[in-house]
């Protein structure tokens, strides 16, 4: 039996709006659960893990009810920064070094795959989500350029790979106007979006395909009485015979110590006032997103109304902070110092869930009753869309990718509940020193 007592949805009650929620249309309100169910499967988390698990497994003749704490997208996945890009967060260097040539090239290919499936998805459903092609990985230190060229190389020999595309101290300069970078490299294969308008597209396919959202609803307590799930939300209960956990850096103890192999991290974004096309062709010249090269990122990208979306810090408390203005306008200006003169008219953040080797955390407890899939480790964007697909084709036996990522071994972040947090927060700061001093 799992309780819960600590909830961090609730830090988004009562916030300012967030861009993505000015420029989306509204979802409709869903009712709060207030009846004793029973379904097939169960849902926790209406982000795009739990939506897309559901898409998934929808029209096979189950019952499927989706439980959010709060509204859907209301997570991380209607608050993101939009990247969607391909590979996992480690790269192919790492992923061969730890699991060998042919388990890194699976992982090579759920990367590409994941991100074809949501521009699949896009077409598929007709969803208006701003989307578009190319990802800019800009390097912030004069060493970047091997490591991009041997990047390159590499993929080119070993995997037949070429929609990379290398920018020299010169030429990045023409792609992203700003003095801070020396070299970069373009994923042709990745895009960017708003990520709320694709989660309430894939909700409202959900909505169309008989699935049952309740929303403000959150699920206190989780208990294996064998034969079912039985999830306790206030005073009913579901009862269940499967169960998704889709609540990644919102989970708590909702798992009890499941939690402690991945850190929850806030992370926050701004979006300037419009500053039109001209302006914004002028700072980043093809309109792709751009990712820097650093352990603490800067990414930004324009919206589909020429603001300047642009995010990277993380806070070192687990306060989590409702004005993020001030701290992560000083990163934008460092980058674009000529925005200084323009109104910054959105602010917000959101939280995510960081595992120690930067990969996602699937697993099944409760005798196969149960299964989760977060931690994406701010690569989450396509990989929590393809989690859920791999989640229903391992509850429908279509496909065993998902044992692949099982098998992962992961480890627990040390220092019991007292000291866990102390430690993140030095890791945050260690990491913006590496960062300051890579750069000297
Ligand atoms: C600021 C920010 C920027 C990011 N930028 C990028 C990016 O550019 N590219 C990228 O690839 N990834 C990015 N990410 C990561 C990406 O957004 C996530 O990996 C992805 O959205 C995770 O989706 P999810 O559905 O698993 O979790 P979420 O979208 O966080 O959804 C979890 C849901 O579970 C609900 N919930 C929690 N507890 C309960 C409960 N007890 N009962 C019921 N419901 C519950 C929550 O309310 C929430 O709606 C970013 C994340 C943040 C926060």
């Amino acid at each position: 039996m799992f309780t819960t007592k600590k909830r961090t949805f609730n830090q988004h009650d009562n916030e300012k709006e967030s861009f993505y929620k000015f420029s989306a249309p509204n979802f409709p309100n869903q009712i709060k659960l207030n009846e004793n169910i029973s379904t097939d499967v169960c849902i926790i988390g209406g982000g795009l893990t739990g939506i897309s698990s559901a898409l998934n497994l929808s029209n096979q003749g189950l019952s499927i009810t989706i439980l959010e704490a709060n509204k859907v997208g209301s997570g991380a996945s209607g608050r993101n920064g939009g990247q969607l890009g391909i590979g996992m967060r480690k790269d192919q260097f790492y992923l061969e070094k730890k699991f060998g040539i042919e388990k890194a090239k699976f992982f090579w290919k759920v990367g590409l795959d994941a991100v074809s499936n949501v521009v699949n998805l896009i077409e598929k459903y007709k969803i208006d989500c701003a989307l578009r092609q190319g990802v800019l990985h800009v390097g912030n230190t004069k060493k970047d350029y091997k490591y991009f060229q041997d990047e390159i190389e590499h993929m080119q020999k070993n995997y037949n790979y070429n929609n990379y595309e290398y920018f020299d101290h010169n030429s990045i300069r023409d792609e992203v106007n700003s003095d801070r970078y020396f070299s970069g490299m373009l994923l042709k294969d990745s895009y960017h979006l708003n990520p709320l308008k694709l989660t309430y597209g894939l909700a409202e396919q959900c909505l169309a395909n008989g699935i049952n959202i309740y929303e403000n609803s959150p699920a206190d307590k989780i208990v294996d009485n064998q034969k079912e799930v039985i999830i306790h939300s206030g005073k009913n209960i579901i009862k269940a015979k499967k169960v998704i956990i889709g609540c990644n850096g919102y989970l708590d103890n909702l798992l009890g110590s499941k939690r402690n192999y991945f850190m929850p991290i806030n992370n926050y974004i701004i979006a300037t006032e419009p500053l039109g096309k001209d302006l914004a062709s002028k700072l980043i010249k093809r309109n792709c997103g751009v990712i820097d090269s650093r352990f603490m990122i800067d990414y930004y990208r324009f919206s589909e109304d020429y603001r300047l979306l642009f995010g990277g810090p993380e806070t070192i408390t687990s306060h989590f902070v409702k004005d993020a203005k001030s701290f992560v306008s000083k990163r934008m200006y460092k980058v674009f110092p000529e925005l200084k003169k323009f109104k910054i008219e959105f602010s917000w953040g959101g939280t995510l869930a960081i595992s120690i080797n930067r990969l996602p955390i699937f697993g099944t407890i409760m005798n196969q009753k149960l299964y989760y899939a977060h931690a994406y480790s701010g690569h989450g964007l396509a990989m929590s869309i393809m989690g859920g697909k791999m989640v229903a084709e391992k509850i429908l036996n279509k496909s065993n990718n998902f044992d692949m990522f099982e098998q992962i071994n992961h480890f627990k972040i040390p220092g019991g509940n007292m000291f866990r947090r102390p430690l993140y927060s030095s890791a945050i700061i260690y990491y913006r020193l590496m960062d300051y001093l890579n750069r000297l």
